[in-house]
């Protein structure tokens, strides 16, 4: 058995002007991509011949630049051999953007069947935040996908993907997913699958899944962040044979979604910035986090918004801690000067227009790497004090997302009341941490509010914007 292998993975943000490039991926060539995925040891027990190709991760962004993803496509579609293969496991995002192409999902399984044919059968593992296009169900064989929001089972995933690309060798079938779509948008952040309505949804999935014959039934909640028609909440049912009975389970899970649209709540608090930082301010312990929605890098928006430090700093509050804001030039002038010295700099709105700026005074407090939120080295980032506010300030988009992060530059959290951070829902790592946890609807490329989007091109009606209609 010879099973190709491969993954190119960046969720998407049309929102943000700043294009995913070449660079931005993190790739693994040939045999070294065998480290990165999770799958090799069930290949191993099946004695299976495996084609490495690549494997190219990039954090959320803007759309990837056409010539760059081309490039990678291009990487991954030469090492496939033109016979002799039984099949092709991927793990994709199911959610990334090409500039002119759209569907970088679609167009990467497209350039597979155009060289592997339609006898052989495509498993794909995918983000709960897929948006998959029409095109990418006519394309595979079989569609899955994680099913904790947070994620917490990206290698299950993986797993399930060969485990249902091994079924399809071994019964000599090509399924075709059947799919239905719920035209409601919720925000990721108000979307967990350990809370209602979702809970319902995912274990209505769960039974769905256990009628004979059924391959995989999985729901996708999509991502609200990108600005086409097949954007949101996709149902996506799998079966050996029985399409028919795979189309109704997928439609009863839209009709689910749609159902219980309005039940859909954030967890946390979530209010507008000035109410979070006087919220945050009324509490008696801290630190209370207050998460930069609107500019949620994690969520692929540039991180260079000094749209709430300017709040910060005009509340004349104490004990704050700025954590952090992307600027390379601001970091580069830290770098020149010395430790202690005072510093007048501007910082923000250097990678995205539409972003704010901020004078800050400061004195140099430390300089050096700081940990990225997928475990790798984020590049160089400087701190300053600035009086009643702690800024820090990074040379590439990163996130803070857990203690670890906040030790790699010798940053004491526990001193401050109120962090700010630019995250939508607190990743587990913080969450423990945070003694509240307040979501500001700041404005930017992942805002969570669909009215403040300006979508153009996605399909109505749609909820919020839209309501009772027939889904
Ligand atoms: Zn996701």
């Amino acid at each position: 058995m010879k099973i190709v292998i491969g993954s190119i993975q960046c969720e998407g943000n049309t929102l943000t002007p700043v294009l995913t490039r070449y660079d931005d991926f993190d790739k693994a060539f040939g045999n070294d991509m065998l480290e990165r995925i999770h799958v090799v040891d069930m290949l191993e027990d099946r004695n299976a011949v495996i084609v490495p190709t690549l494997y190219a991760h990039a954090l959320p962004g803007g759309p990837v630049n056409k010539k760059d993803f081309l490039k990678l496509v291009k990487q991954l579609v030469n090492s496939i051999p033109e016979s002799g293969i039984d099949g092709v496991w991927l793990y994709l995002h199911g959610a990334m953007y090409v500039d002119e192409i759209e569907s970088g999902d679609a167009f990467i399984l497209k350039k597979i069947r155009d060289k592997v044919g339609y006898d052989v059968p495509i498993s794909v593992g995918m983000d709960f935040h897929a948006n998959n296009s029409d095109e990418v169900f006519k394309l595979a064989n079989v569609i899955c996908g994680f099913r904790t929001a947070p994620h917490i089972d990206r290698i299950e995933t993986e797993k399930r993907a060969m485990r249902l690309l091994f079924e399809c060798i071994d019964n000599h079938i090509l399924p075709r997913p059947q799919f239905a779509r719920a035209n409601v948008c919720i925000p990721g952040d108000a979307v967990l699958t350990s809370e209602q309505p979702l809970k319902d949804i995912m274990k209505a999935a769960e039974e769905m899944e256990k009628l004979p014959g059924m391959m995989c039934v999985q729901v996708f909640n999509g991502q609200p962040w990108v600005d086409t028609p097949y954007m949101g909440p996709n149902m996506v049912v799998t079966h050996q044979d029985n399409d028919v009975l795979a189309k109704k389970c997928a439609d009863e899970l839209a009709r689910m979604y749609y159902d219980r649209r309005h039940d859909f709540k954030f967890l946390i608090e979530a209010v507008e910035p000035e109410a979070a930082i006087s919220l945050a301010e009324k509490q008696e312990f801290g630190p209370v986090f207050i998460s930069d929605s609107g500019d949620n890098t994690t969520a692929g928006a540039a991180g260079d918004n000094a749209f709430l430090l300017n709040l910060l700093i005009e509340s004349g509050f104490d004990h704050l801690l700025l954590a952090g804001i992307m600027d390379k030039k601001a970091v580069d002038a830290c770098y020149e000067a010395d430790m202690g010295s005072e510093l007048d700099l501007s910082v923000g709105g250097s990678l995205d227009s539409n972003s704010e700026k901020a004078r800050i005074h400061g004195k140099l407090i430390h300089i050096g790497d700081i940990l990225s939120y997928t475990g790798g080295n984020a590049g160089r980032s400087a701190t300053l004090d600035c009086g009643n506010i702690t800024v820090v300030l990074t040379e590439n988009r990163a996130a803070i997302t857990s203690e670890e992060i906040f030790k790699s530059i010798n940053l004491d959290y526990s001193l401050y009341k109120v962090i700010v951070v630019k995250l939508g829902y607190l990743f587990p790592g913080l969450e423990k941490i945070a003694r509240k946890s307040i979501l500001a609807f700041t404005p930017g490329s992942s805002t969570e509010r669909l009215q403040d989007m300006n979508m153009k091109n996605i399909r109505r009606p749609m909820y919020p914007l839209d309501d009772n209609f027939i889904n």
